[in-house]
């Protein structure tokens, strides 16, 4: 793998790591501010953050390419309301999404298509992942002080299925 590729990647982990981080940390003030549906959607959110590192990982690791992990920094984790939330976690996804798109620019320049290969899955997924925080922002906005609104919100949420490779279950989805 040339050494730029590498390092690309190797920082996309760290990146993934940390969207990992800052949504454990939006779920915790979810649950302290009682929307228990809310953290456990967020919750399972951080844990696909971590399934996307681990899948570039496994990448590097196939490809003989030396993983080194980088720190984390804090996560923000103070907000007034859950639509500022949501607009910071669209905000990161828009961010992501431009990391990836630098990627597969540098896998052309390189000439790396199983790296170019593997990162299609990720631009697929960041459509899905900016327009399921889209769908929710809307939403909170339509719900404004309503707090039926946000309950009844809160209950969908928290029936989408816990962690894994995403995909089902997106409640944001389903209002
Ligand atoms: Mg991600």
């Amino acid at each position: 793998m040339h050494d730029r590729m590498r390092a690309g990647l190797n920082e996309q982990v760290n990146h993934e790591l940390q969207a990992f981080y800052t949504y454990l940390s939006m779920s915790s003030w979810f649950e302290a501010e009682n929307l228990p549906g809310f953290a456990s959607w967020m919750r399972a959110q951080a844990d696909e953050e971590k399934e996307h590192a681990e899948r570039i990982i496994r990448h590097m690791h196939d490809r003989n390419a030396r993983v080194e992990l980088d720190a984390l920094e804090r996560p923000p984790g103070d907000f007034d309301e859950p639509v500022e939330v949501m607009r910071a976690a669209l905000e990161h996804e828009q961010e992501v999404t431009s990391q990836i798109h630098e990627l597969v620019d540098l896998a052309e320049e390189v000439h790396d298509p199983a790296a170019e290969s593997m990162l299609e899955w990720f631009v697929d997924e960041q459509v899905e992942e900016e327009r399921t925080f889209t769908v929710l922002i809307g939403q909170l906005e339509r719900a404004g002080d309503s707090g039926a609104g946000l309950m009844l919100m809160d209950d969908r949420l928290g029936q989408r299925g816990g962690g894994g490779d995403g995909g089902e279950g997106d409640g944001g989805e389903e209002a």
